[in-house]
C-alpha cells in the first residue's frame, strides 16, 4: 500500500498567505457598496419607475380612457374605466379634450413588472414612467395606485378639471398641437416639454 503524502511546504505556508492577500488587496480598494436609503443615487434617465398620468398645459387630462394600456399589459396590472365627458354646451364638464376620459384608473404594483409596454401602447402620451423606484410597502392595498396617486401635479397655468378646453377650440386642435403654449417660451402642441407634464421619462 502506497504511503500517503501530507501537504507540501508550499500548501502549508504560501496558500494561506495568498488567501489573505486577496483580503488585504480588497480592503484598500474603493468601496462600491451603495449606502441606500441614506444616500439615494440618481437612476439612469430612461429608468422605468412609477407611472404618471400626464396633463395638457391647461390642466386637462391626456388620458381618454381607451384602455389600450390595460390590453397591452402582460401582467394584467392596469384597470381602466372610461366615461363620456360631459356634453355641456359650454364644455365646462370636461376632464379631457376627447370624447371620453379615464374615470377610474388603477395600476397594481404587486403585479407590475415595469416593462413599459403600457406606455408604448398609449396613443396620447398620457401614460409615461418616472424615475421613482421606491414602491415597497407593507400593505397590499396601498400598492394599488389610484388615478389620484398617478395624476401629474397641477403646475402654474393649469386648472383643476373639469373645465372647458382652454388651448384650442376642439380635440383636433389639441392632438395636432394647433394651440398656443401657456408658457410663451415653450413649444406648442403635444411636444410641449416635460415641465408642462411633471417629471417624466418618455422611454
Ligand atoms: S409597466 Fe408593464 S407590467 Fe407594468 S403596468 Fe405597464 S405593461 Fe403592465
Ligand atoms: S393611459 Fe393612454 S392607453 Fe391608457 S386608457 Fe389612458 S389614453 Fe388609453
Amino acid at each position: 500500500m502506497a504511503e500517503q503524502k501530507g501537504p507540501s511546504l508550499k500548501e502549508q505556508l504560501w496558500d494561506p498567505v495568498a488567501g489573505f492577500g486577496v483580503t488585504f488587496r480588497t480592503m484598500f480598494r474603493k468601496v462600491v457598496t451603495e449606502q441606500y436609503p441614506k444616500e439615494k443615487l440618481p437612476t439612469a434617465p430612461r429608468f422605468h419607475g412609477r407611472h404618471q398620468l400626464n396633463r395638457w398645459p391647461d390642466g386637462l387630462e391626456k388620458c381618454i380612457g381607451c384602455e389600450l394600456c390595460a390590453w397591452a399589459c402582460p401582467a394584467d396590472a392596469i384597470y381602466v374605466e372610461g366615461a363620456e365627458n360631459s356634453k355641456d354646451p359650454d364644455g365646462s364638464g370636461r376632464f379631457s379634450p376627447g370624447e371620453r376620459y379615464g374615470r377610474v384608473y388603477q395600476i397594481n404594483y404587486l403585479r407590475c413588472i415595469l416593462c413599459g409596454l403600457c406606455i408604448e401602447a398609449c396613443p396620447t402620451r398620457a401614460l409615461t414612467m418616472t424615475n421613482e423606484y421606491e414602491l415597497a410597502d407593507d400593505s397590499r392595498s396601498s400598492l394599488i395606485y389610484e388615478k389620484s396617486d398617478l395624476l401629474a401635479p397641477l403646475l402654474p397655468g393649469m386648472e383643476q378639471p373639469p373645465h372647458p378646453m382652454l388651448l384650442g377650440d376642439d380635440d383636433q386642435d389639441y392632438y395636432r398641437g394647433d394651440f398656443k403654449p401657456t408658457d410663451p417660451a415653450a413649444p406648442a402642441g403635444p411636444t410641449a416639454p416635460p415641465t408642462a407634464q411633471g417629471k417624466e421619462t418618455l422611454a
